[in-house]
């Protein structure tokens, strides 16, 4: 296999990647957040992280993915209060909302997915060890975990003590004696969800969800922890401070990768923004195909600018590749492995840019190849090259006659076309033309042929 290097959040330097065990490698991703369809910015990391563990199950015996859902959370509790839902109603909902988009996407589903309000046992054992080893309090039904005890707190977002508490100094709770101090366990109302601890009727904080959840799954040091870029700090930073310091200094996970944001005209893609677009919205208008292929057309960890441009512009490199299968007629051979400059790319910090230039590349030589043999060679380099990254899964003929999920179905295409057939038998020109332009107008174009009429989606 080709050495993988990966760039470490810790040391900001690619780093060759050694797994603790090379029979087995373990990741955990951080996962949504859920109260509302996810954006397609919260789709990032699902497919960046999708990309690097076909990459690891490819190379490696047993590759373990865990990916959580956090179904306890303040956003959560304020949305059900809004609408009048219950909290069970809505996390039921759009946890499988989110793994419906993001199977749309080619998503792989993660081995283990934990809820966190299946791991409040292990919440609360984790935040009495704390107590236990020094590194938290109890105070006022609270439980905070206070930063001065761990030396080398703020390694991974290498904040100093200053830039710690000129963060925190907002609104500074009396009740914490460092203004850096974060919440492990807070207490809950009686209308609030919450569960019995020993510290009082509570609900646990973000951070410590996914300390326990990984724990839990994958034990005390695992190999490689992902997330967007602006889960580093506080979140990152916080899981690793609760497990270091409950397991005696072992590092939670020994590679942190970071992907950049997806923006709008430069500004990060958000919900309190307001300038988001759903995974959902847009399956409406495009592939899943599409939409993934946009979300690796730049480099994961760069700023990536979302537009219908670069919609489009994924749209037409799968059809220019669609179109180079379909048209080479050649079926590819299962023998021919993927391209070693595709699996080199992905090997150099998963390079999904250059895969995409290489696939360029493949699409154009199948073009220009008079020789069958060539063809079927290039057509397989090309799909094999291609479903690296989660893409060319469909056949060709599939691809030209799926159009947007808005569109019409295949069904509907074949009886205006039998009708056009039927008005031309009757000579009724006008009416077969108007037919032919209702369909171009809802993107089906029509190829008359010595064979009959065929079409595909414009
Ligand atoms: P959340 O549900 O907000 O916790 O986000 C789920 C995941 O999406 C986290 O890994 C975030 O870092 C990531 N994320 C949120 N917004 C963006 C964005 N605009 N671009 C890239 N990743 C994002
Ligand atoms: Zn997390």
């Amino acid at each position: 296999m080709p050495e993988l290097y990966l760039h470490n959040t810790l040391s900001r330097q690619k780093e060759l990647f050694r797994p603790i065990d090379t029979n087995h490698v373990q990741m955990y991703v951080c996962g949504p957040t859920v109260y509302d369809f996810a954006h397609i910015g919260n789709a990032r990391p699902v497919v960046v992280f999708d990309t690097l563990y076909r990459f690891l199950k490819r190379h490696y015996p047993r590759v373990t993915y865990v990916r959580n859902f956090t179904d306890v959370d303040d956003k959560i509790m304020a949305r059900s209060r809004e609408s009048g839902e219950d909290i069970a109603s809505i996390t039921a909902r759009t946890t499988a909302a989110y793994l419906e988009d993001m199977g749309a996407l080619n998503a792989l589903e993660p081995d283990i997915q934990p809820r966190a309000t299946q791991y409040i046992t292990q919440m609360i054992a984790l935040s009495q060890t704390l107590i236990d080893k020094g590194h938290a309090y109890a105070v006022e039904g609270h439980v905070l975990f206070h930063v001065p005890s761990m030396p080398n707190y703020g390694a991974l977002s290498r904040r100093s003590r200053d830039e710690l508490i000129a963060g925190a100094r907002v609104d500074v709770a009396p009740y914490k004696k460092d203004p850096a101090d974060f919440v492990l366990w807070k207490p809950s109302t009686p209308e609030q969800v919450g569960w019995d601890s020993p510290w009082g009727r509570g609900r646990p904080g973000w951070h410590i969800e996914c300390s326990a959840m990984a724990k839990d799954t994958l034990g005390t040091t695992f190999d490689i922890h992902g997330g967007g870029l602006d889960l580093i700090f506080p979140h990152h930073e916080n899981e690793i401070a609760q497990s270091r310091c409950a397991h005696d200094g072992a590092p939670l996970a020994n590679y942190w990768l970071h992907n950049g944001f997806l923006t709008i005209n430069n500004d990060k893609m958000s919900k309190s923004l307001g300038n988001f677009v759903t995974v959902r919205d847009l399956r409406g208008q495009y592939t899943g195909e599409v939409i993934r292929l946009t979300l690796l057309s730049g480099h994961y960890r760069q700023p990536l600018d979302f537009s219908d441009m670069a919609l489009q512009s994924a749209k037409a490199a799968l059809d220019k590749w669609y179109g180079a299968l379909r048209n080479a007629g050649a079926i590819p051979d299962p023998h021919l492995g993927i391209p070693a400059a595709i699996e080199d790319a992905l090997a150099d910090d998963l390079n999904t840019p250059q895969v995409i230039s290489h696939l360029h590349d493949l699409a154009t030589r199948m073009n220009r190849a008079s020789d069958t043999h060539e063809k079927a060679a290039l057509a397989s380099e090309l799909t094999h090259g291609a479903q690296t990254i989660g893409l060319l899964f469909h056949d060709a003929e599939t691809w030209f006659k799926q159009g947007s999920a808005d569109g019409l179905s295949e069904a509907e295409i074949e009886a205006q076309i039998a009708a056009r057939l039927a008005a031309r038998k009757a000579r009724d020109f006008a009416a077969s033309d108007r037919i032919r332009d209702q369909l171009a107008q809802q993107g089906v174009i029509l190829e008359d042929g010595p064979t009959g009429t065929s079409w595909k989606r414009g």
